[in-house]
């Protein structure tokens, strides 16, 4: 039972707010949708919320997962059966601070391996307020945070386009480095991918997540913190300026 990603046809799909679907599974109080524009929680990127309008009334969505079922978790008892056909519309306010975040994300990692010799992201939590960075190795001095920080946001004003496209793991790998995407990381059957570039090839990385159509709109981060567990990754956290 697979789920339609509409959210991820386009970079431009990311900005849609409403779509129609039909539930095709129901189980508890969590349903299937055929196709949907709620993210799920992956890739670090938090889940959309929303509501799902049906022949009984609308509900509300606290919860989206899954990765190739999507599972739309509703607040309150609902009534809804098999073959209903619904509408749905996601929190843009949210999804939109999704999307700087997440291309704010892939600016900050890239731009963190090529100033820093080659530091890898290792993890990543993108939220609406303030979002997470996990590097190793490494140990961020105030003065490296300032210089990344400025490095990201002069590149911001560049204005560069974000688009994507299908490549397989060999066109990625003779783009970028492994240690810069984490392709190494990835499983071997795993051969074609969705792709997110920032303008000529600056960057790119394989994301499933939403992003942004022109850097532009990021308008700026801060850094606002940064936490090492021992000789585990060095954590930072920021947040978008206005
Ligand atoms: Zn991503």
């Amino acid at each position: 039972m697979m789920t339609k990603k509409l959210y991820l046809e386009s970079i431009e799909a990311a900005y849609l707010e409403e779509f129609t679907a039909e539930v095709i599974a129901i189980e508890d109080n969590k349903i299937v949708l055929d196709q949907t524009l709620f993210y799920p929680l992956g890739g670090g990127q938090n889940w959309d919320l929303g509501s799902i309008d049906g022949p009984n009334g609308k509900m509300n969505v606290i919860e989206v997962r899954g990765r190739d079922t999507i599972h739309h978790t509703i607040e309150d008892t609902f009534e809804l059966e098999i073959g209903d056909e619904v509408s749905g519309t996601i929190d843009f306010e949210r999804r939109y601070a999704h999307m700087k975040m997440h291309t704010a994300q892939h600016l900050v990692s890239g731009i963190a391996y090529e100033m820093f010799d080659g530091v890898r992201t290792v993890g990543n939590q993108i939220h609406t307020e303030k979002s997470r960075i996990d590097f190793k190795p490494i140990q961020f001095t105030e003065d490296m945070l300032l210089e990344l920080q400025s490095a990201v946001n002069d590149k911001i004003q560049l204005g560069l386009e974000v688009t994507d496209s299908q490549m397989t793991r060999d066109e990625i790998n003779s783009i970028m480095p492994q240690e810069r995407t984490n392709m190494d990381l990835l499983p071997s059957f795993i051969n074609d991918l969705r792709v997110v570039t920032i303008g000529d090839k600056q960057d790119l990385c394989p994301c499933a997540g939403t992003h942004v159509r022109n850097i532009s709109e990021i308008k700026g981060i801060e850094f606002i913190g940064k936490k090492s567990k021992g000789k585990g990754p060095q954590r930072v956290t920021y947040e978008l300026i206005e």
